[in-house]
């Protein structure tokens, strides 16, 4: 049982879901259909991802990323702006050397991809189809996932890690499918991050609180390693809409703002991130 496709479990009716012949070797499980003892099924697309999505799940008809803001921060994302956090993030998990492991809010994969090569077996779990469409089509050695994060479709303490970069951070889901002493890594915004393009986007602005946010994990985890990781950046016109079209607040600026900064040639910010492994209590 060291495999993530050994652990999935209906949406539906929570019993564990198993392919129609065995197909643990990732690149069999293709076309298969997945079903539980209640016969609820549910098939593997042709890229390699399974839809676990339920239409109740959804709070629209496209949830999540569209496929503008998901290509806009693949390319952004494969510049290298925030390599530094994708490093960070690859050595808090080696130090951890977990079996399994999971990442929440995937996207398209770019962080999920070095689990792989850490972990005996990887998923990663995104609501928006497009993004994992993306991962599965260029990502391979990863169990992909459509589906919802506060309802995970795996069974009980069956994950050693979870992740989640810049994504929803579900507590009480994050536990229940956490063995004991697994671990949990995040990344948040730190307080400047991006300061002087949301600066340049919306004229005045306000200092995240990634402390305030991660305090409300103290309950269930326990914090273990700590870090801020920043990166200096200068970014010509089309990273800089790049990463608007990645970023959705960027649609609240007023689009004369927007357009300013599509026109700059080169913008100085600073990408600057809390990175913080807890331990499940
Ligand atoms: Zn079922």
């Amino acid at each position: 049982m060291t495999h993530l496709l050994d652990v999935l479990r209906c949406p539906v009716c929570s019993e564990p879901l198993s392919a129609q012949e065995d197909s643990t070797e990732l690149p069999f499980w293709r076309n298969r259909v997945w079903a539980c003892s209640n016969n609820h099924s549910f098939d593997v697309a042709r890229q390699g991802y399974l839809n676990l999505l339920l239409v109740q799940q959804k709070k629209s008809l496209t949830p999540g990323d569209t496929a503008l803001s998901v290509a806009a921060r693949r390319a952004f994302l494969s510049a290298g702006h925030y390599q530094v956090l994708r490093d960070a993030f690859a050595e808090a998990v080696a130090a951890l050397k977990p079996l399994r492991a999971l990442d929440i809010g995937c996207g398209e994969g770019y962080y999920t991809q070095v689990l792989s090569p850490i972990c005996a077996s990887v998923a990663g779990i995104d609501i928006a189809k497009p993004a994992v469409f993306t991962a599965a089509s260029s990502i391979k050695n990863v169990v992909w996932l459509v589906g919802s994060a506060i309802a995970l479709p795996l069974e009980d303490a069956s994950v050693n890690l979870v992740s989640s970069l810049f994504s929803p951070i579900p507590m009480d889901e994050i536990n229940r499918v956490l063995a004991s002493n697994g671990h949990l890594v995040l990344a948040i915004p730190a307080e400047d991050h991006l300061w002087s393009f949301r600066e340049a986007l919306f004229g005045e602005v306000k200092a995240h609180e990634p402390m305030a946010k991660l305090q409300t994990l103290d309950e269930q985890f326990e914090l273990v390693q700590q870090q801020r990781i920043s990166q200096d950046l200068t970014l010509d016109s089309t990273a800089l809409i790049q990463l608007m079209d990645m970023t959705p607040y960027a649609w609240k600026a007023q689009p004369a703002k927007r357009e300013a900064l599509a026109q700059q040639t080169a913008l100085n910010t600073k990408a600057s991130f809390v990175l913080s492994v807890y331990r499940k209590r």
